[in-house]
């Protein structure tokens, strides 16, 4: 690959060269990807698409990376990181127009500001517009697409608005899993509100949080996803896994649905550990957890 593939697209200093994927997960854990692009507009990311396709280099999308365990070896091809270069926000009476960069805190400390009520689930998740599009994320009843008009993603090469029918979303899922593309932006539709009413309840929602869940270690929050009819977390704990560890990677003491960092875990290490938890979980009652993170890469079994 030629290091000027893409430095001709993108401005030197956003391309950057054996990049530790660490630095930019939410795990802190992967190893170097050949390139880390950082997008900053929708031409930039058009162009990265059409050179990579020529040159045959594989690219990965990746938004805030809090959702995403790339293996210890890395990524050999282009991570295309749309983040705060690219995550513009901007609102329109009830309507807000978002970059796919734009953070959620953002989205709904901005929805707040302007007394705009439907976005204040979103408020602890640490992902981007995209990856929450994307995973269809939610919390405390709360979901994108509850509040989701349409997205524009980038198809083979083509801009196209997709509605929310058309985003089949599901339970942490969307019609952007299933196909190569890209969320550029998305347009959300909120109810006006009172704005002390909604910064109060954005509180409560983070406070809650803060009780529950491990956020003082490196995590992906919820691990795996909610079997039908359990909480993954019980069947964990239940499973006597609470606090177990592989290595640095640990299942949390305080959130048994959580694995943790707690300081120097690699992605084999949490590998491994959520093979034992499937697998304990398993025998003792039957069900499958799935995982809600993306594991990118190989991993030895
Ligand atoms: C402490 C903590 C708490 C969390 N709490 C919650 C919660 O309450 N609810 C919840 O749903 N999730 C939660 N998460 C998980 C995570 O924040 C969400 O899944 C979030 O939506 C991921 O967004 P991201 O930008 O980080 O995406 P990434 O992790 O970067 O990527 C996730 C997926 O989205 C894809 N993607 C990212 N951007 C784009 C784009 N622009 N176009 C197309 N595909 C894209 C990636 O390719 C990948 O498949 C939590 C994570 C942490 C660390």
């Amino acid at each position: 690959m030629s290091p000027s593939a893409f430095q001709d697209i993108v401005p030197e200093s956003r391309v950057h060269q054996r990049a530790m994927l660490s630095n930019y997960t939410s795990m802190r854990t992967g190893g170097p990807a050949d390139y880390l692009i950082e997008a900053a507009s929708e031409d930039e990311i058009c162009a990265v698409f059409e050179q990579a396709q020529k040159e045959n280099i594989p690219v990965y999308i990746m938004g805030n990376g809090s959702n995403l365990i790339f293996s210890d070896e890395g990524f050999r091809g282009v991570v295309l990181h749309i983040g705060k270069a690219f995550s513009s926000i901007k609102i329109d009476s009830c309507s807000m127009d978002c970059q796919a960069g734009a953070m959620l805190a953002a989205v709904s400390r901005e929805a707040a500001e302007h007394a705009l009520s439907g976005m204040e689930f979103a408020a602890g998740i640490p992902g981007s517009v995209g990856g929450a599009v994307c995973m269809n994320a939610g919390a405390y009843g709360g979901e994108i697409s509850q509040v989701l008009e349409h997205a524009r993603v980038l198809v083979n090469g083509n801009v196209e608005r997709w509605t929310r029918d058309q985003l089949q979303f599901g339970y942490r899922h969307s019609a952007i899993m299933d196909q190569t593309c890209t969320v550029l932006s998305a347009q959300f539709i909120l109810t006006p509100g009172n704005r002390e009413d909604i910064r109060s309840y954005m509180r409560d929602l983070n406070d809650r949080r803060r009780q529950k869940q491990p956020l003082q270690y490196p995590s992906c929050g919820s691990f795996f996803k909610r079997p039908a009819g359990h909480y993954a977390g019980a069947l964990i704990e239940q499973a006597g896994l609470k606090g177990f560890a592989i290595g640095d990677a640990q299942v949390s003491e305080l959130h048994a649905g959580f694995v943790i960092n707690r300081g120097h875990a690699t992605s084999q290490d949490i590998y491994r550990l959520m093979r034992h938890v499937q697998h304990t979980v398993f025998e003792q009652s039957g069900v499958l957890l799935e995982p809600e993170v993306k594991l990118i890469g190989r991993f030895e079994a």
